[in-house]
């Protein structure tokens, strides 16, 4: 259909956020909240013995499972957990991620007994030190914190321990946090002492503080390093809107050349290469009828050798029961597939989309603005080709930014709208995409703010 076609009631339809706040939507699940495909049996039954696809630990030797559980959106009810871990380790899938900083500082508890309800040999845990917060920096607090870990997670070895969340900041927030207060120096004797298996950090922003930590490899010796890579951010990370940018080939390249194995967070970009526009679509089914985009954007990720486990967020059993047939095994794309995932980021990246991954990491925000929903919101519009940008040409210009005013308006309640950003800059430094976020609510501000007569 051509935009200048679209009318109110069509852009609606398109829109289709309904009068929910897009943030209680987005929290659940990207997939879930735009639609992504979730038919109950696209690709037959799910197999009955684990077919899984495994990758060898290069230090150890064990095999863990190229689908990872992300466990940072799960559903509110522990049953509920119990129910998608027990699916999971059934399957096949070994590796489980948490952190100290998810769910309200609830989600390592949950982890931890839907976990310890399997023998210990079954699964491996990921946890990290969250100590972005300056009042964390304080060696005391944040060994507290790690103390803790073990106690909700139920566990005396912990698999995988992170730095969370490094680049930030840059070297001098790298440096606070772990350096100067001795905390990296105590986990490396945590790792002697085998209270962590293996050691690493997950890197979101400033390039500066990541290749910090690989250049001090020989005193370090990263057992494992945990990335954001999709087919988009491989060559287009940020693409000049973050403050800090650095291509997830280059991050990949870095670490495979130092024989150091990947953990990938963000395969399929907060469910954006999950909710692609129709014709990118077109151009996916058109090789493979039966694969959603969101299977394209595991199996581009997992065909790559030097990737230890994809992560995913995984809340609904649905999501769960496809991206273990996914993986189950891996069918690894082919060259003319590779071509084809590249053709559609560099189309991507031409849309003025905010890098927002819905992590709700900058939540909440003291003034009631529905961040990532807000941001949801306008990228739904711009995939969808809906956003009103003036154009001198378009005689239906008028009419297409009155569908989405009243859209923006039907999603996003009063108080949670970008009018209620005062610029305060609280939510920036807890951003890992470096998201200027005042300045992006000012671009939806621009958007919304109605045409003089
Ligand atoms: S800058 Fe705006 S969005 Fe960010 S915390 Fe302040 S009021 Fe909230
Ligand atoms: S703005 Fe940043 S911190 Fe907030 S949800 Fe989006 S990616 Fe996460």
């Amino acid at each position: 259909m051509k935009e200048r076609d679209m009318n109110r009631r069509q852009f609606l339809r398109q829109l289709g956020l309904g009068s929910a706040s897009a943030f209680s939507l987005m929290a659940m699940n990207p997939l879930q909240a735009f639609g992504a495909r979730r038919e109950s049996s696209p690709f037959g039954p799910v197999p009955e013995a684990p077919l899984m696809t495994y990758r060898k630990q290069n230090g150890t030797g064990e095999n863990i499972s190229l689908l990872g559980f992300g466990m940072m959106r799960l559903p509110r009810e522990q049953e509920q957990v119990n129910e998608l871990v027990d699916y999971a380790i059934a399957h096949g899938v070994n590796y489980f991620d948490t952190a100290p900083m998810y769910g309200g500082g609830r989600n390592e508890g949950v982890t931890g007994a839907a976990l310890s309800r399997h023998p210990r040999d079954k699964y491996y845990v990921a946890t990290k030190m969250s100590n972005q917060n300056q009042a964390l920096w304080d060696f005391d607090k944040a060994k507290e914190m790690y103390e803790n870990s073990f106690r909700q997670l139920r566990v005396d070895y912990i698999d995988y321990y992170l730095l969370h969340s490094i680049g930030g900041g840059g070297i001098n927030n790298l440096k606070g946090r772990f350096i100067d207060n001795g905390l990296l120096d105590f986990l490396l004797k945590e790792r002697e002492a085998k209270r962590i298996r293996h050691l690493g950090f997950s890197y979101h922003g400033d390039v500066a503080a990541f290749d910090w930590l690989l250049d001090h490899n020989d005193e370090y010796h990263w057992d494992f390093v945990q990335i954001q890579m999709n087919y988009l951010d491989w060559r287009h990370a940020g693409r000049g809107r973050r403050r800090s940018d650095a291509d997830a080939e280059y991050l990949y390249n870095r670490l495979e050349k130092l024989g150091i194995q990947v953990v990938v967070m963000e395969p399929i970009r907060g469910g954006a290469l999950a909710n692609v526009n129709d014709e990118i679509k077109a151009q996916l089914q058109a090789v493979r009828p039966d694969d959603s985009p969101a299977t394209w954007g595991f199996r581009w990720v997992g065909s790559h050798p030097n990737i230890l486990t994809t992560l995913s967020g995984m809340n609904r059993m649905e999501h769960l029961e496809e991206n273990v047939r996914t993986f189950s095994p891996l069918q690894p794309c082919t060259d003319a597939e590779n071509e084809l995932l590249a053709r559609i980021a560099d189309q991507m990246a031409g849309f003025p989309t905010i890098g927002c991954t819905t992590c709700a990491y900058c939540m909440p925000c003291p003034y009631g603005v529905d961040i990532p929903g807000n941001f949801a919101f306008y990228n739904k519009a711009v995939t969808e080709k809906l956003l009103p940008l003036p154009n001198p040409s378009d005689a239906n210009y008028g009419e297409r930014q009155d569908a989405f005013i009243k859209a923006y308006r039907e999603a996003i309640p009063a108080e949670k709208r970008a009018t209620t950003c005062t610029d305060c800059g609280q939510c920036l430094a807890k951003c890992p995409q470096q998201i200027r976020i005042p300045n992006q609510m000012s671009r939806i501000v621009e958007l919304t703010r109605k045409r003089r007569k």
